[in-house]
């Protein structure tokens, strides 16, 4: 069975479209997010017209700074600077990569912890860490705790969840979702031994590895949730090519209970979850 992220989005943007409203009516503020693209990366540019597309569809401001590829670390943090001091701005979203002149760690650590949107600065990290409210937490990370939700339902405690990538935008922050979702939960990696073995205890399955159908079906258990972060361009044998998950889905989607399809599963609810994210902090700035 398929869990549908783009049904999922859709259904989240009508919910944000009236909280938006909900927050002009009475607090008189309209969420804005400003998103910074450096350079020409053609995957980049279609994610941040879809990102200013998407905010503005239900009701939010959207601008879009477009800077040159040797566009210099200082003049882009001076951008930040002014946005951070902007109070008609709520969030705040530089699109990465980088081009590697510029030190993305510095980037991330000078957007105001308040509008980082996509909750990379260290303080919001500590605070999902810390379990406190009130955290921007990274938006693929919701995405996939969502979706899992809309298939198991709200409670998914004491359930086993296995996450394969431990990276700080994915990995990571997930693992300490469900965690908080009273999971028990094992973070696997390149270097974990067995992996197969590990996965297939697994009741929630996240896969977030960047490798094109990594993970087989010997190692789900039946009927676990599967949730496939990857997204990787593949060409396929007649020369043409198209994305795929970290998860063979032909091999997994009998076994398994129910699993995202790549596309239509996470994708769709990360740029979703930035518009949460957006409200969030509009929110947080007038409380
Ligand atoms: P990353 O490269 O930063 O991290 C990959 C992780 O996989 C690492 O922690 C590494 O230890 C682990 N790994 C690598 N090889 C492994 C192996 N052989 N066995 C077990 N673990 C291994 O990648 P990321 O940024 O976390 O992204 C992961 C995937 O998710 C990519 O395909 C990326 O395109 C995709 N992604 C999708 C969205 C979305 O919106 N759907 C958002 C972010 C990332």
């Amino acid at each position: 069975m398929n869990i549908d992220g783009k049904l999922a989005a859709q259904q989240l943007r009508e919910q944000l479209a009236i909280e938006v409203k909900d927050l002009e009516a009475k607090a008189n503020i309209c969420p804005k997010l400003v998103v910074i693209l450096v350079g020409d990366d053609p995957a980049s540019q279609v994610y941040v017209k879809n990102k200013v597309k998407q905010t503005q569809e239900i009701g939010m401001v959207s601008n879009e700074i477009r800077l040159a590829e040797d566009t210099s670390q200082e003049v882009l943090l001076g951008h930040l600077y002014k946005l951070n001091e902007d109070t008609s701005v709520h969030g705040i979203l530089v699109q990465l990569p980088l081009p590697k002149h510029i030190d993305e760690s510095a980037i991330i650590s000078a957007i105001s912890p308040n509008k980082d949107v996509d909750g990379f600065h260290a303080l919001n990290s500590g605070r999902l860490f810390n379990g406190e409210p009130g955290a921007l937490v990274p938006c693929t990370p919701q995405g996939c705790v969502m979706l899992a939700k809309q298939h198991l339902g709200n409670d998914l405690s004491g359930m086993h969840a296995v996450v394969i990538g431990r990276s700080n935008i994915v990995g990571k922050p997930v693992a300490m979702l469900l965690l908080q979702e009273n999971c028990t939960v094992t973070i696997t990696h390149s270097r974990t031994k067995n992996l197969p073995e590990v996965c297939q205890q697994a009741d929630i399955l996240i896969a977030a590895v960047g490798i094109a159908e990594f993970v087989k079906a010997h190692w789900v258990k039946e009927g676990a949730t599967v949730i496939d972060v990857g997204i990787n361009r593949i060409t396929t044998d007649d020369g043409k090519t198209k994305l795929v998950g970290d998860v063979d889905y032909n091999d997994v989607v009998d076994k398994c209970g129910a699993i995202t399809p790549v596309p239509g599963g996470v994708g769709p609810m990360t740029i979703a979850c930035l518009l949460k994210n957006t409200i969030t902090a509009a929110k947080q700035s007038v409380s």
